[in-house]
């Protein structure tokens, strides 16, 4: 790798035009990372914004000097599926709390969830969730909005009052409900290509999973609880592809979880739909078979699935089939979790394992690259997003929104240690791989050696 030198590119203006906090962030030099998990290049960062990378780059005076030796050098995080839950669910998460979770995680950035109290359905509510996230100041927060109106499946949302509101929501979402109304479905899909939004779908049939309580299949009937069938995700995805190419539309599947619905995916991409998918962490690293001690921690929407289905995710991920990884970060108070497994809260908490885990999934066992993982965590999930400030490449002139990870500690994961409200990890006491050595939002530390940096 070649030195490069900062100069006058539209990315930097932008930069000292939106930031006026940028220019006081102090010059900080990254020395001997591994950008992308590649060759050792030093990182320079000044007034918030990349101006260097390459060998053996020399510090200007006063910079703050981090060693990233062993470190793998990343853009910053985003995760295109996160529940903030304020607006009403401030008990489980609010945006402070979620995005020093989100900024422990890795991230630079998350999309909030409609799904509060009240919905954001309306221009007001995702402007207010934007202004917390910027109060609040550890990575940007995004709010999708909601496509029907209180979530409710029967008329849509005004979609085109929160595409145009100070948010500018380019996805829409009544994740937690699917939109089952295929007119409907069909309505969203029309009404976001005017200004290239996107409908994540939270595929699940309604029909078919009432009273569902985990995956329907061999566990389910051997410890008697109501199954969740996976044609009930397959049919809406099918459905969905097929009105999406219809209409001409983007469509984003929400988390998906089944073989078959991985064969859908690719059958429709090589059909030429514009369909994109996401995985969570935990249907790449859980199976079904959790539920047999009836701990609700396991207990989560769409279910943990069996072995064949997190192998064909894990293929899905690694061939293009599912384009990223996104936490659907569920935080619930723990009155809701702790409880029988019947009448516990569906949802589980993702975001500060996340990279663990998809590192121990698919990097150590040699499936994904550490460029393939600033793709699927960063730069596909903001385009898809069409967020042009994050997933942008380590260079010069880009703003410094920056994750330094080092691969090699692992540790045991306890909740208790954790910035999210939510204790409901479904890794709580499991063995995770890597720390996160420094994140930058915009050249500003939000974390160091995983505890979060005041600001
Ligand atoms: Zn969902």
């Amino acid at each position: 790798m070649t030195p490069t030198t900062a100069s006058t590119t539209a990315s930097a203006a932008d930069a000292a035009a939106t930031g006026a906090d940028r220019a006081a962030a102090p010059a900080l030099l990254i020395r001997g990372g591994r950008p992308y998990g590649e060759d050792v290049a030093d990182v320079l960062v000044e007034d918030g914004t990349i101006s260097a990378v390459g060998p053996d780059l020399s510090a200007p005076e006063g910079a703050e000097i981090v060693d990233a030796e062993g470190c793998i050098v990343l853009p910053g995080l985003v995760d295109l599926h996160t529940h903030l839950r304020e607006p009403g669910g401030e008990e489980a998460e609010t945006v402070e709390t979620g995005t020093r979770a989100a900024a422990r995680g890795g991230f630079t950035a998350v999309h909030a969830m409609a799904n509060t109290t009240p919905v954001a359905d309306t221009a007001g509510v995702v402007e207010q969730v934007l202004q917390r996230g910027e109060d609040a100041a550890w990575c940007a927060v995004h709010p999708i909005g909601a496509v029907t109106v209180g979530l409710g499946g029967e008329r849509l949302a005004e979609l085109d009052a929160m595409a145009g509101s100070r948010a500018r929501v380019r996805v829409f979402s009544d994740d937690g409900k699917c939109v089952s109304d295929p007119v409907l479905m069909r309505r969203a899909l029309e009404y976001v290509k005017t200004f290239d939004g996107v409908i994540a779908q939270h595929a699940q049939d309604p029909r078919l999973t009432e009273g569902a309580q985990m995956h329907e299949g061999r566990v389910s009937a051997e410890i008697g609880l109501t199954g969740w069938p996976s044609v009930a995700e397959e049919s809406i995805i099918a459905r969905d592809v097929l009105l999406a190419e219809h209409v001409g539309s983007r469509l984003h599947v929400c988390h998906l979880s089944t073989a078959g619905s991985v064969e859908i995916v690719r059958w429709a991409k090589q059909r030429g739909v514009d369909v994109t998918a996401e995985v969570t962490p935990h249907h790449l690293l859980l199976t079904d078979e959790e539920a047999r001690g009836y701990d609700a921690v396991y207990k989560v929407n769409p279910p943990l699935r069996t072995r064949a289905d997190v192998e064909a995710v894990r293929e899905g991920l690694a061939d293009g089939t599912i384009d990223i990884v996104a936490t659907d970060h569920a935080p619930h108070p723990a009155d809701a979790k702790d409880r029988e497994w019947d009448t516990a809260a569906f949802g589980m908490t993702g975001l500060e394992t996340a990279l663990g885990i998809v590192q121990q999934t698919m990097v150590d066992t040699g499936t994904l690259t550490w460029r393939d993982v600033a793709r699927v965590l960063s730069e596909t999930p903001a385009r898809i997003a069409r967020d042009l400030d994050q997933g942008r490449p380590l260079a010069a002139g880009e703003v410094a929104h920056v994750l330094v990870w080092d691969p090699r500690p692992a540790a045991e994961v306890d909740p208790e240690e954790h910035a999210s409200r939510g204790r409901n990890s479904p890794v709580a006491g499991r063995t995770l791989p890597g720390r996160n050595r420094l994140t930058l939002l915009a050249g500003r530390p939000t974390v160091r050696d995983s505890r979060l940096a005041e600001h």
